[in-house]
């Protein structure tokens, strides 16, 4: 496999102290390894929220489905992220989108964000997933009284897009909604809910797997090749042959499976941490007592919330070097941050940091259809570090793709044509890690 980042990043390195863990274990993810000739219908590479929710409902349309992760199901993003289930996904502007793809594109996306959202909590009802849910809504919390103007001014803007009532929140009022650590303001958007990732992610495993699909780990899919009857895929112990090919490996991806992703993705690293659980006294000393994910609306941003049991969870940009050493010391920069914006709990500790990989695209746009250069073929990736809520769909929509679902299936979800337009490769191919620095350092002077 040919992937940007040095060995480190696709390692268990990274996520040696995520929280998430501690509920849900690698080895309660474990399945079985791939070995000897396996024949599906239909092959997805990948155990992420893409690819879980791709099986899940391959599999309760009837389907023959195998899945197979290189380490685990839920190795990937998709266990160790913020839990956000959130709008996003593309990061494309209403007038690029419009300008690339025509009148009523930017309209697309914004009502497939909704839709995403809408995904995950009809599926989690449906499943009766306990997933720890909390949060109605994000906060955007402005870090400037200049910022809060620009949130009010956006406020029509917001609540148009999106079809929704937005809240403001004078920084004079933000203590009494328990959301107090020097911000200037607040905009509430009643969209979303927080989840615990990982429990999420194994309620997905479970239901998967009782509906029939098939799901592989320790099987690193190292080979695609095209074959009269679909394809042949290669894991190091297994020979796979596939009607139909499902590939959802996002920022996890490798340049050459298949040679036609190479250059199109970048990975990008994101760094978490999580405090101990903190008693309601030292919830009170800072003033932030509310379960309310927020997130500051700076460039180089920062998420965070509090979980049922009082840990708070805190995330931000990674490194661009996926190292030991360079986790260790964005783990410092990120406490650092941590401390500035809840200097009341500069004294709790944080036994908890992680990373890891979300995927950006040069289009700035989720991909999610048909891989043009392998009939058969179909790939989703790109959510732009805004995959719980958009993966889980583009997955769904994937599914309905592979098994050739027509507009009158009433359970087909709808994809935007920005999505299904490939995104180009990005200029400087190797080396194309030189626009995240170029992005972080213009970012950082903005931010001021
Ligand atoms: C630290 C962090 C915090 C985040 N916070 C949020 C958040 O709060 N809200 C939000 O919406 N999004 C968040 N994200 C992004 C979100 O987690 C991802 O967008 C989403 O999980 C992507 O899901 P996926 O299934 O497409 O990919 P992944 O979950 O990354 O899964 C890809 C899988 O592919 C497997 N794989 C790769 N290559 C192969 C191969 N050749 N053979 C077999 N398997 C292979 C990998 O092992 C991996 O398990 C965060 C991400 C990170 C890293």
């Amino acid at each position: 496999m040919k992937r940007p980042y040095g060995h480190y990043a696709y390692s268990l390195g990274p996520i040696r102290k995520c929280a998430w863990t501690e509920e849900i274990a690698a080895v309660d993810l474990q399945v079985p390894t791939a070995s000897g000739m396996i024949i599906a219908d239909f092959a997805i590479i990948g155990g992420g929220y893409t690819g879980l929710n791709a099986a899940l409902a391959l599999a309760e349309a009837g389907a023959d489905v195998a899945l197979f992760d290189a380490e685990f199901p839920g190795f990937g993003a998709s266990g160790r992220n913020g839990g956000f289930c959130c709008i996003g996904g593309a990061r494309a502007s209403d007038a690029q989108l419009e300008r690339r793809h025509g009148r009523g594109a930017a309209a697309e996306v914004r009502q497939a964000e909704m839709a995403a959202v809408a995904h995950v909590a009809t599926l989690i009802d449906r499943l009766g997933l306990d997933v720890d849910r909390h949060s109605e809504g994000e906060a955007m919390m402005a870090h400037s009284p200049a910022k809060f103007e620009a949130l009010r001014r956006a406020q029509p803007e917001i609540d148009r897009r999106y079809g929704v009532k937005t809240r403001l929140i004078e920084a004079s009022a933000l203590a009494e909604h328990g959301l107090n650590s020097g911000f200037h303001g607040a905009l509430i958007l009643p969209v979303g809910f927080a989840l615990h990732p990982r429990k999420y992610l194994a309620g997905l495993v479970a239901a998967a797997k009782s509906a029939g699909a098939r799901l592989f780990g320790d099987s690193p899919v190292t080979a695609i090749a095209p074959a009269a009857e679909g394809f042949r895929l290669t894991t190091p112990q297994a020979s796979i042959r596939a009607r139909r090919l499902l590939i959802s490996t996002n920022g996890y991806s490798a340049e050459n499976l298949p040679p036609w992703l190479r250059h199109r993705f970048l990975p990008a690293q994101s760094s978490m941490l999580a405090t101990r659980v903190m008693s309601p006294a030292e919830l009170a000393a800072q003033g932030w007592t509310s379960p309310q994910m927020a997130y500051e609306d700076r460039r180089l941003l920062h998420y965070f919330h509090l979980t049922p049991d009082n840990r708070m969870v805190f995330g931000q940009r990674g490194g661009l070097i996926a190292s030991q050493a360079n986790d260790a010391r964005i783990a410092q920069k990120v406490r650092a941050d941590f401390d500035r914006l809840f200097p009341a709990w500069r004294a709790v500790e944080t036994p908890h940091h992680w990373s890891g990989m979300v995927c950006l695209t040069a289009s700035l746009t989720p991909f999610c259809g048909a891989i043009p250069e392998l009939p058969g073929a179909f790939a989703a990736f790109g959510y732009h570090g805004n995959g719980v809520a958009m993966g889980s769909y583009c997955g769904k929509a994937l599914a309905d793709l592979a098994l050739g679902s027509n507009g009158n299936d009433p359970d087909r979800v709808a994809i935007p044509r920005a999505f299904a337009a490939p995104p180009p490769r990005f200029p400087l191919g190797p080396l194309r890690r030189a626009w995240l620095a170029a992005e972080y350092g213009w970012a950082r002077l903005t931010d001021r």
